[in-house]
């Protein structure tokens, strides 16, 4: 074994943030305190920073600024949407009824789960294939019933797979459906042109892409009725009361930026990094599968199924030895359940307990994934050993 270092394979669940961000967010901690609100010159700069911000994020989603919402957090953009189509639905007396599916993030999947338990919502989770990918035909179907929204992941946290936003969006529309769209992995990475996607919502989350963590935003198409589910004053047309936090906003609009300025180069690197630990996995590891899919993936994320081998074991021996993984989402690390985006998939319990992420970021160099694939490769024959020991 080499000697120890310290290697984060973890992008998917964090990035650091950009020194450049942090430079840019730097005066709205200091000089410029006054709150975005208030009229004086004092709120007048930042509310100028706040509004530049929204403009430069405009340009990205190639949207109008006004459509542009400030959250704190890629979960509560994914909570306003759906509970805010939602509500405005079942207000305006239309169908209520919530359409998604068993690879969303937690932050889509438990809303409107309770959405459906505690409000009487109906709400129908379409299945995915083998790679994780939306049948469009049932999809087409569930969308002809009606209602209210359909949120589909644009990018999975746990598999990578990419879905095809413009075909589900034109079947979605054809129905009068919405289509909502956590965008949260694919921010920095994937094209978030939202007329080419054809979304009607779309969310991000800064911490993704070399930003802040605690900073989001929604896009919402012109003319959709919201209702806000955090209400107070005014602020973003009166869908997300609460005082802006202006340092987060400007470092999330200046980390978008660069993710944008700098996106060939990106992709180029994050793809070749990912196949490079994808070959390596599966010639060094025989208990090794991909999972998701083999080319409509995240550039920047590696999955698998290591079948016979559990993964919190092996989260904690790669720990020790420096590297930085996850066993699905990150907000699962540490739980021993099974994942449910595994088991969704058809995979059986235990093979739901061993799955590995890993994913790339601007600083994984070729040495980290030949470092990571050296320890991968000594824990997984390890405790692959001790669990066949332990079955005799
Ligand atoms: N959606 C997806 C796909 C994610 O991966 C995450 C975070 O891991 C979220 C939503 C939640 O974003 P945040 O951490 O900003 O609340």
């Amino acid at each position: 074994m080499r000697t120890r270092k310290q290697v984060y394979l973890d992008h998917s669940a964090s990035t650091p943030v950009d020194p450049r961000v942090v430079e840019a967010m730097l005066p709205y901690f200091g000089e410029v305190y006054g709150n975005p609100s208030s009229t004086h010159r004092f709120g007048g700069r930042a509310e100028r920073a706040i509004e530049d911000a929204r403009i430069s994020v405009a340009g990205i989603l190639n949207c109008q600024p006004s459509e542009v919402i400030f959250t704190s957090c890629g979960t509560e953009s994914d909570n306003l949407a759906i509970r805010g189509a939602g509500w405005s639905a079942r207000h305006r007396g239309q169908p209520s009824r919530l359409v998604t599916s068993p690879i969303e993030h937690s932050a889509v999947i438990n809303t409107v789960k309770q959405l459906g338990a505690l409000m009487g919502f109906e709400t129908q989770i379409v299945p995915v294939d083998n790679f994780g990918l939306i049948d469009s035909e049932i999809f087409a179907e569930a969308c002809q019933r009606g209602g209210a929204l359909a949120s589909i992941i644009y990018a999975s946290n746990e598999l990578g797979t990419i879905q095809d936003l413009p075909l589900l969006s034109r079947i979605a529309h054809a129905h009068d459906m919405l289509l909502h769209t956590d965008a949260v992995q694919a921010g920095g990475q994937l094209d978030l042109d939202v007329e080419r996607l054809g979304v009607d919502m779309l969310s991000l989350s800064a911490h993704k892409f070399y930003g802040p963590k605690g900073v989001g935003l929604l896009y919402v198409k012109d003319g959709l009725e919201l209702a806000p589910s955090q209400s107070g004053g005014g602020h973003e047309h009166g869908m997300r009361a609460g005082t802006h936090n202006t340092a987060f906003i400007v470092g999330m609009a200046k980390a978008l930026e660069l993710a944008y300025d700098e996106n060939d180069q990106r992709v180029q690197h994050f793809t070749e990094m990912r196949d490079h630990l994808i070959q390596g996995i599966l010639d060094r590891l025989s208990c090794a599968e991909l999972s998701g899919h083999p080319d409509r993936r995240l550039p920047s994320h590696a999955s698998f199924i290591l079948h016979g081998i559990d993964a919190n074991a092996l989260m904690m021996h790669l720990d020790m030895h420096g590297v930085a993984a996850s066993s699905g989402s990150a907000c699962k690390t540490g739980n021993p359940e099974p994942s449910e985006i595994l088991l969704g998939l058809g995979y059986s319990e235990d093979e739901a307990k061993s799955g590995l992420r890993l994913s790339v970021g601007m600083q994984t160099t070729e040495d980290d994934i030949g470092y990571a694939l050296d320890v991968l490769e000594t824990a997984a024959d390890k405790l692959g050993k001790l669990k066949r020991e332990m079955a005799r």
